[in-house]
């Protein structure tokens, strides 16, 4: 099973993200993190980005796709994963998708965890970080014990204070962008028929619930003609065992720098050529899409549900 999470900021993704992993045995792919390991260990990935970001630059898509690239094709991951925090983008959606093609392991499904924008403020503004432990509290859902047991020795309260990202008016502006910048990512999965949304307000326990009702529902509710072609890609799959194509992946990953090179190059040629037909044939405003992906969202969306 192969999932993309998507959820605003407090929309508590990373809970649930957990309780996938160890409900499948599968693991939760996070592009921040593991661009901070390949940079704590100095390996080729890292160093690039590395030197992107003493340039003042953001990380570019076509290192991102590397990253996922190289972590997909580790054992672990030969049954499925959870990427969480990519793509944030349409075009990082659209050569997702042309990766995970090239791979022959297409994505099965897209999770939004949908919570309301007031409950998002109050989540996020709540918290409250302890200056002595650095321990994070949230005075609404889960403030500390009084007096604490916890903090650091010789202290029996924790010296709570919010940060700045966690004001109010810090976290509406964060909000904002997030919703702008993910609402086109949302279209294009929709479009695809792969997103799934799930009310991400209440106990954990029942949100789990929503999230496994939403993907098994998932299976049935796929369209026929990407069905046909997950079943196809799925046999091709079978041919070759996980252990034979992490060992045909692994060689690749040594020559990261000079395929990173060549990925750069490739990458978009391929992804035009291919997503032409596939563009054709599910969503027609696509020529449309650039400069007007604003204008046409709105009116695209067709449940309620995913309206925020
Ligand atoms: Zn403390």
């Amino acid at each position: 099973m192969r999932i993309v999470l998507m959820g605003a900021p407090g929309s508590g993704k990373g809970t649930q993200a957990q309780r996938l992993v160890s409900r499948f045995g599968i693991p939760q792919i996070s592009t921040g993190d593991i661009l901070r390991q390949h940079r704590k260990e100095g390996t080729e990935l890292g160093k690039r980005a590395d030197a992107i970001m003493a340039a003042g630059k953001l990380v570019d898509d076509a290192t991102m796709l590397e990253i996922i690239r190289e972590r997909v094709a580790r054992p672990d991951a030969q049954s499925g994963f959870i990427l969480d925090g990519f793509p944030r983008t349409q075009p990082q959606a659209e050569a997702l998708t042309t990766l995970m093609k090239d791979l022959g392991t297409p994505i099965d499904a897209v999770v939004l965890f949908e919570v309301g924008a007031n409950e998002l403020v109050r989540r996020i503004s709540g918290r409250r970080t302890c200056s002595l432990c650095n321990k994070v509290f949230n005075i609404y859902s889960a403030p500390p014990a009084s007096p604490a047991t916890d903090c650091v020795p010789g202290s029996s309260e924790h010296q709570l204070f919010q940060r700045k990202d966690d004001e109010e008016a810090t976290v509406k502006q964060r909000l904002q962008v997030y919703e702008e910048n993910t609402r086109p990512v949302l279209s294009y999965y929709s479009d695809a028929g792969l997103l799934r949304t799930v009310s991400a307000e209440g106990a954990p326990e029942q949100i789990t619930q929503r999230l496994l009702e939403a993907l098994g529902n998932g299976a049935a509710a796929t369209r026929p003609a990407s069905g046909a072609k997950r079943a196809k890609s799925a046999k091709s799959a079978r041919r070759v065992s996980p252990r034979k194509r992490a060992a045909r992946a692994a060689p690749r990953r040594g020559a990261a720098k000079t395929r990173a090179r060549t990925a750069a190059r490739r990458t978009p040629i391929r992804k035009k050529a291919k997503s032409k037909t596939a563009v054709r044939r599910r969503a027609r405003p696509v020529s449309a899409r650039k400069g007007a992906a604003k204008s046409r969202a709105a009116p695209r969306r067709r449940s309620r549900k995913s309206k925020r």
